[in-house]
């Protein structure tokens, strides 16, 4: 399966701030195994996509509008990303879902205009606290998917992400069993997705969260704003996967 870590530098950064970090990076990470990437506010990527051109590290948007143009104002378009030479574009953030109300309708259209126009998805799925709490962790990451992926032939293009929303940004993650039993529940649903572990992966865990079965890499939001704990991330997943 491919291994991905990909970077999540959500709401931050000013684009002098956002390309002294990039250039960090390209310093830093300069082989990997895995691929490698950094998602960034729209502002962000053109400027980025040149600082990355010659170096290992791709390029990936937080959202997109299906629509290719028109009458959407404030919304960006999937051939807006590939004109900046973007590859990735994450879909369903939790964010998005829980602050901005997106549906998993809504979500699946972008999931196939983000197909249907060569940028690759990273589906995120995951579940509130009360949600796992009520038991119902399961069915509602088995509803995210089955409808994240309504109609689409073929799902091997497509990343997913496992990011439960109680452990984004707490510092805290899920513990190995937790996302064990749901990794292995979403490989037993999708047989060839790489999928991703998210929320509060740090340099401190990433050696322990490695190590877990069906976990295909990570999706790293705070720690991904410093280029030193990235690589650090990056090392020590390459280093339980590859010796
Ligand atoms: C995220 O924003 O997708 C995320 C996983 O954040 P953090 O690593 O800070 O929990």
């Amino acid at each position: 399966m491919r291994n991905i870590i990909a970077a999540n530098w959500e709401m931050n950064f000013s684009i002098q701030e956002a390309e002294s970090t990039a250039k960090d990076m390209v310093k830093k990470i300069k082989k990997s195994p895995a691929d490698i990437l950094v998602c960034a506010s729209f502002v962000h990527l053109d400027r980025l996509s040149k600082i990355f051109k010659n170096s290992i590290i791709k390029l990936g948007a937080q959202n997109m509008h299906f629509e290719e143009k028109g009458a959407f104002t404030g919304e960006t378009s999937p051939v807006m990303l590939k004109s900046v030479n973007c590859e990735y574009v994450i879909l369903g953030h939790s964010e998005r879902r829980h602050i901005f109300k997106e549906d998993d309708g809504f979500i699946n259209k972008k999931v196939k205009s983000a197909l249907t126009h060569g940028l690759t998805p990273i589906l995120c799925v995951g579940e509130t606290l009360d949600e796992r709490n009520s038991g119902q962790a399961f069915d509602v990451v088995s509803r995210q998917i089955k409808k994240g992926f309504e109609s689409l032939l073929d799902t091997s293009d497509v990343i997913i992400a496992y990011e439960p929303v109680w452990a984004i940004g707490t510092g805290v993650a899920a513990d190995i069993e937790t996302i064990s039993e749901m990794h292995d529940f979403i490989r037993s649903m999708v047989k060839n997705s790489p999928i991703l572990y998210g929320g509060s992966v740090k340099p401190k865990n990433a050696e322990e969260l490695s190590q877990i079965e069906n976990v295909d890499g990570f999706l790293v939001g705070g720690a991904s704003l410093k280029a030193e704990d990235f690589k650090d991330i990056i090392e020590k997943f390459i280093k339980i996967r590859w010796g």
